[in-house]
C-alpha cells in the first residue's frame, strides 16, 4: 500500500464528502473541496516537472488554501517547507539559500521583495497567496483538473521539512519522512481519543509541528470538522468555543483565555479535551484553568525534529493528567533521561532527554555532520532538553518533567543550577506573575545566576526582599546576584521564552 500521507490521511475523510471540513468565519470548505483543490494544486505542481526530492517553501498566512497547498505538495510527493509569514527579506534569504526551493509562494504584499531574492537564490518559480487565498497561485489551480492520483512515497521519502524555532541559535531544517508523519498521526489519534464527531478549535499557526501535523492531521485522519481561524483572537475563541470539542494552544492561550471574565465552565460544555505545548505551561495555569472550567489541561512535549514524543494520557484509564509534567512516552516512543557519559539515570534524577522511534526526523537538511552529532552512536536523539522522570510523591514513575533546555543550564562556580528550580520558587511569590532565570557572563564564576520577573498587574516587587526570600529557602549559589524587573518576557511567536534575548540584554548589566 501507498505511504503517502496523504492517502493516509485521505482514508479517514467521512465515507459522504459533502459534509463541512473546514469552517471558517467567511465560509466552509467539504471534504470534497479539500480532495479538489489539493488535486487542482498538485497537478500545477506536477506540471512544473521538479526532479524528486523538490522543495515547495511558502510564506504566507493562514488560510484554508493554504492548507490545501501543503496537502498538495504532500499529494505530490515534494517536500514541503512552510516559513513564518513574519519573517522579512533578510530571514527569508537564509531559508531560500539553504533550502534551494524549486517553488515559493509568497503574499503579493512581499512580493517585490521576494521577486528580489528569489532571483538571486535561483528559485524558478514564484506565486501569490494571499490571506483570503487568493493570487496567482490559486489562479493557476483553477485552471487545472480537480483530480489527481496521489504520488506513490516510501515511508522514507521526506515530506516536509521544517525549519526549528530557533530559540537556541540558528533554525535548523528538520527532514521529516511520511514515515514519520503518518506513524504520529496514527499514535495520536488513538491516545487522544480522535473522533468523527470532534470539532477541533484551530487557531494555531501552521508554519509548525504543533498547527500543521498535530492539529490539522489529527482532524483529517478522525475525519473530524476545524473551526478555522487564522489566529488567536479571544472574541472569536469565545465565540466558537461552545461550538467545539478540542482545542490546542501554546501555554499563553490558556493564559490569555483566563485573563478574559466571560470565560467560563459554561463556554466549555461541549469541550472534551483541551491540549497545551511547545512551550512550558505554568503550574498555575494548569490548576487556574482546572477551577474556572472544570477541564483539565492536556499538557504534551515535542519537537520539530520528532513531532510527538510524550504526552499526559486523555483515558482516566491510562492515568491522571498530572500539571507541571508532559506525561509518558508516546506508544512506539521511547524517551530516557541519562548523564553526561549516556548512562541512564535512576528515576527521579535530572539529565539529558533522548529519544527513539518511528517518529524521529530523517536529519538535518544540509546539515550531515550536525545530524551525526546530535545522535548517540546507538541511535538515540538527543532532544537538547534536560528532564526527569517521576521525582515526586505526585508524579507517577514513568511520567518525564522537563527541566528546561541543555543550552540554559547555568554553571556557576562548578556548580550545574537549573533554571527552573529557581523559576518555579519566584513564581509562587506573592505579586510575581512570571519569571526567568539565565547565566550571564562573570569574571569570578564563569556565569552568574541573574532574575527577571514580571510582576502580576499592579503589584511592586522588590529586588532584594525576592533575594532574602530565596536565599531561606535554596543554596546560596542558587540565588539570583540580579534581579531585574520587567513588564513582560520576550516570547517568540510559539510562545517560547527567548532567552538568548534575555541573555543579551542583561550581559553587561
Ligand atoms: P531551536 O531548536 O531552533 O533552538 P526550538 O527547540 O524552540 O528551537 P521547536 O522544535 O519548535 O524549536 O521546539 C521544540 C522545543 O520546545 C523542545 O525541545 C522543548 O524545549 C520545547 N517544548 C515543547 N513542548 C514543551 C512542553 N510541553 N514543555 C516544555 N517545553 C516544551
Ligand atoms: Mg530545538
Amino acid at each position: 500500500s501507498n505511504a503517502n500521507l496523504y492517502a493516509v490521511l485521505e482514508s479517514g475523510f467521512p465515507v459522504d464528502r459533502s459534509g463541512v471540513a473546514i469552517q471558517t468565519p467567511e465560509r466552509d470548505y467539504s471534504w470534497d473541496d479539500i480532495d479538489q483543490l489539493s488535486a487542482r494544486f498538485a497537478n500545477l505542481l506536477c506540471g512544473l516537472d521538479l526532479p524528486a526530492g523538490a522543495r515547495v517553501a511558502v510564506q504566507v498566512e493562514k488560510s484554508p488554501e493554504a492548507l490545501m497547498l501543503y496537502l498538495a505538495t504532500i499529494r505530490a510527493g515534494l517536500a514541503y517547507l512552510p516559513l513564518n509569514p513574519a519573517y522579512r527579506a533578510g530571514e527569508v534569504e537564509y531559508f531560500l539559500g539553504d533550502a534551494q526551493p524549486s517553488v515559493l509562494v509568497c503574499t503579493s504584499k512581499n512580493r517585490d521583495w521576494i521577486d528580489d531574492l528569489a532571483r538571486k537564490s535561483h528559485t524558478p518559480h514564484v506565486y501569490t497567496m494571499d490571506q483570503d487565498g487568493s493570487g496567482t497561485c490559486l489562479t493557476a489551480a483553477s485552471q487545472q483538473a480537480s483530480r489527481f492520483q496521489t504520488a506513490v512515497s516510501q515511508s522514507d521519502d521526506v515530506a516536509a521539512i521544517l525549519y526549528t524555532s530557533g530559540t537556541t541559535g540558528r533554525s535548523k531544517g528538520a527532514m521529516l519522512t511520511h514515515g514519520n508523519l503518518v506513524s504520529n498521526a496514527r499514535v495520536l489519534k488513538d491516545y487522544w481519543g480522535w473522533r468523527a464527531d470532534d470539532v477541533l478549535l484551530h487557531m494555531l499557526p501552521i508554519f509548525h509541528v504543533h498547527g500543521l501535523f498535530v492539529a490539522s492531521h489529527g482532524a483529517l485522519l478522525a475525519g473530524a470538522r476545524m473551526i478555522w481561524l487564522p489566529k488567536l483572537d479571544i472574541e472569536q475563541a469565545l465565540h466558537y468555543l461552545p461550538q467545539s470539542t478540542l482545542m490546542m494552544g501554546v501555554p499563553t492561550y490558556y493564559v490569555r483565555l483566563l485573563a478574559d471574565a466571560r470565560f467560563t465552565q459554561e463556554l466549555c460544555r461541549n469541550m472534551r479535551l483541551f491540549i497545551s505545548g511547545s512551550a512550558p505551561l505554568l503550574t498555575d495555569t494548569f490548576k487556574e484553568f482546572q477551577t474556572r472550567s472544570g477541564r483539565t489541561i492536556l499538557e504534551r512535549y515535542g519537537m520539530s525534529e520528532t513531532i510527538m514524543l510524550t504526552s499526559n494520557p486523555c483515558d482516566p484509564a491510562l492515568g491522571a493528567r498530572v500539571g507541571g509534567t508532559v506525561g509518558p512516552a508516546l506508544p512506539g516512543v521511547s524517551v530516557r533521561v541519562v548523564d553526561d557519559a549516556n548512562q541512564v539515570l535512576a528515576t527521579g534524577e535530572i539529565g539529558h532527554v533522548q529519544v527513539r522511534g518511528p517518529n524521529i526526523f530523517k536529519g538535518y537538511w544540509h546539515m550531515p555532520e550536525k545530524t551525526r552529532a546530535e545522535f548517540t552512536t546507538d541511535g538515540w536523539f538527543k532532544t537538547g532538553d534536560v528532564g526527569r522522570f517521576g521525582g515526586d510523591s505526585h508524579i507517577p514513575d514513568h511520567y518525564l518533567s522537563i527541566v528546561g533546555r541543555s543550552k540554559d543550564l547555568i554553571i556557576s562556580g562548578g556548580f550545574n543550577i537549573y533554571p527552573k528550580e529557581i523559576e518555579t520558587i519566584i513564581d509562587e511569590m506573592a505579586g510575581v506573575a512570571e519569571s526567568a532565570v539565565i547565566g550571564v557572563p562573570h569574571p569570578d564564576f564563569g556565569e552568574a545566576v541573574v532574575a527577571v520577573v514580571v510582576p502580576r498587574a499592579g503589584a511592586a516587587i522588590d529586588g532584594a526582599s525576592l533575594q532574602a526570600e530565596l536565599k531561606s529557602r535554596i543554596a546560596n549559589f542558587k540565588v539570583p546576584k540580579r534581579v531585574h524587573v520587567i513588564d513582560q518576557l520576550p516570547r517568540n511567536t510559539m510562545g517560547k521564552v527567548q532567552k538568548n534575548v534575555l541573555r543579551e540584554a542583561y550581559k553587561d548589566k
